[in-house]
This record gives C-alpha cells, sequence and structure tokens, in this order.
C-alpha cells in the first residue's frame, strides 16, 4: 500500500526522558551536525524538489526563539527554526507555508515552497518532516499565552511542549482529528464538493471530530448533516496528517444505510452518487495535482489531487471487487 502524504518522516522523535534532560538538549543544539527545517509565513526552504536543510549554527540568532528539536536522524539533531519570530506581540500569526490555501497568495519567493505544494514536490520523508515541522511551528505561534491564565508560556522539552510560569499548566501540541469518509453503495458512490473548487471536482465527506464523540459517531452525523443520509459499517482505512494548522485525517469508508440525498449544509455546493464507470474513467484521466485553481471542464468528474487521502480511499474502493446494485 502507497504510503499517504504528509507521512513517513525518517526521524526518531526521541519523546522520551531525553528531551526533558537540560544537559542532553543542550548538546544536540550544539552539536556540529545540528542542522534545521526553516520555515516560515513565505513557506518552507528547499533546494530544488528537497528541504534545504540548514546548519543550525548559521541561522541562530538573538531573533530567534529557542528551535524546536524534531528529533535525530542518522546525521545528528534535526531542528526546526520560525524564520519569522519573533512575531508582533498581538497579531494573529498566519500560518506557516500553507500557500495555495483559499484566499491566500501562492508562495512568492524562490527557493520557498508552500505546504501544499510541497505535498506534490518533496520526497516522502521530506514532506513527511515539512508537515512534522509546521505542524510544530504552528502550534508555537498559536501558544505564546496560556489559555488557563494568559500569562506567557515557555518552551520545554525542546520545544514538544509549553509550561507556563505563572500557573504551573502544561501544555502539549494539538492534533486535531478530522473524519474523512467514502459513503457506498454496491457500485455507487457519493461524493461532494465545496464551492472554491475547480469545476467538476468531487471529493470525500469530511468533518472535525466533536468533543464527546467516536470516530464512528462523527463519520454518522457528518454524512447525515452534509448530505443528508443515513450510514453504516464504517470501517477505518488509513491516516493522513494535515498541518493546516494541525490536523489528522482519518479515513474511513461506510456503507449507505438509507434516506435520499437532500438538505446539503452551507459548507457544501453540491452532493452526487457517481457510478463506478464514471469514478474510474476520472481516475485514468489523472487529475489535477491543482489544489483550487483548476481547468476542469464542470461536466466531467476531476478527482481530488493523488497526494490527498481522498484520492487514496477513492482508489482503493476501486481496486475494490465490483458489485451489482444493492449488494453489499
Ligand atoms: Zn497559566
Amino acid at each position: 500500500v502507497e504510503a499517504n502524504t504528509f507521512t513517513g518522516a525518517l526521524l526518531d522523535r526521541a519523546f522520551d526522558k531525553r528531551r526533558r534532560d537540560p544537559a542532553w538538549l543542550q548538546a544536540q543544539r550544539r552539536h556540529s551536525a545540528a542542522r534545521a527545517v526553516v520555515a516560515g509565513t513565505a513557506g518552507l526552504k528547499v533546494a530544488g524538489s528537497h528541504l534545504d536543510l540548514a546548519p543550525l549554527t548559521s541561522i541562530i540568532a538573538p531573533a530567534f526563539p529557542e528551535p524546536v528539536l524534531l528529533g535525530l536522524d542518522d546525521h545528528g539533531p534535526l531542528f526546526a527554526v520560525d524564520e519569522d519570530s519573533p512575531a508582533p506581540v498581538l497579531e494573529r500569526p498566519p500560518m506557516i507555508g500553507a500557500g495555495g490555501r483559499r484566499a491566500e497568495p501562492p508562495p512568492p519567493a524562490e527557493g520557498r515552497l508552500g505546504l501544499r505544494e510541497a505535498a506534490t514536490t518533496l520526497s516522502q520523508a521530506d514532506g513527511g518532516l515539512a508537515a512534522y515541522a509546521a505542524a510544530i511551528l504552528n502550534w508555537h505561534r498559536a501558544h505564546r499565552y496560556c489559555p488557563n491564565c494568559g500569562a506567557a508560556t515557555e518552551p520545554q522539552e525542546g520545544g514538544l511542549a509549553r509550561s507556563c510560569p505563572a500557573c504551573g499548566a502544561q501544555h502539549h501540541p494539538r492534533t486535531d482529528p478530522v473524519v474523512i469518509m467514502l459513503v457506498t453503495d454496491g457500485d455507487r458512490l457519493l461524493l461532494g464538493r465545496q464551492r472554491p473548487w475547480p469545476p467538476g471536482r468531487y471529493s470525500a465527506l469530511a468533518g472535525f471530530v466533536s468533543p464527546g464523540e467516536s470516530l464512528e459517531e462523527a463519520v454518522a452525523r457528518e454524512v447525515q448533516e452534509e448530505a443528508g443520509v443515513r450510514v453504516t459499517a464504517a470501517i477505518y482505512m488509513s491516516s493522513q496528517p494535515w498541518p493546516f494548522p494541525a490536523s489528522l485525517m482519518l479515513g474511513f469508508t461506510c456503507r449507505w444505510a438509507g434516506g435520499e440525498l437532500g438538505g446539503i449544509d452551507d459548507e457544501l455546493q453540491d452532493v452526487r452518487w457517481f457510478d463506478r464507470r464514471e469514478v474510474e474513467a476520472a481516475a485514468e484521466e489523472g487529475g489535477s495535482e491543482v489544489w483550487l485553481q483548476g481547468s476542469g471542464d464542470g461536466g466531467r468528474l476531476l478527482l481530488p489531487p493523488r497526494s490527498a487521502i481522498a484520492r487514496r480511499l477513492i482508489e482503493g474502493w476501486l481496486a475494490g471487487p465490483e458489485l451489482s446494485l444493492g449488494q453489499t
């Protein structure tokens, strides 16, 4: 099985007692082979089609906050540095290298890559590293103040936690779970489209998991809200980090269990059933890697990009057995 984009960072995250040892952390920072992923609002620093890892000593300046220790790879310690820090105190920080996100201009500079572009340009391992670095730097940007008491927080454990000196609260990086699901009914597949997408693009339904809800319940609720139908038999397929800014996409398939399409909520422009032939034809065409702008003619189905878990779910469904309608 092909791994999902944004997975596959090859490193030891050292997520153990080593991180809580100040002497060990200091030694990593001073290590002659210490390098850093450099990222900021303009994107990730790249050289050609791989991340441009700078020697840590060359980029540490008084203006930079403590670099985040991502972990150790075969060459030594690997850090992430937010090149835009320190940010103005009261301004809401933009996301790290989100390039291509709705209403944002594409990343401008040469030698920079937006995160979405990184998904299709970088190797599997570098894509995973990009996702990790962006997610953790985004978290630091948004958690400079304690959500409990409002005091300024301080990085701990090489940057994989923050603590509040005023109230003692410990804060850990967040990952927000999102369920993304294919609804199937024999050889029919239910897909939806959002307004900003290129003409003809349809993809899997998706939504955030709500507090106090199981993943299966989230799948059923989201499908009901977005398409007005009931589903059953949710089966977990695979997951994909989605650092825009901190999601984890949890991929499912589920079966239509009743109800007719209708009552579409504001998020979606349309939901439709597609038969296997239509989906097969769209998959064979390859389809655009472009996320938002695109050249679909509006008449034919345009599948999501290959770097999206939705596309992997659809390809997985196509690879499965052909069924006649109603036989599930
Ligand atoms: Zn506090």
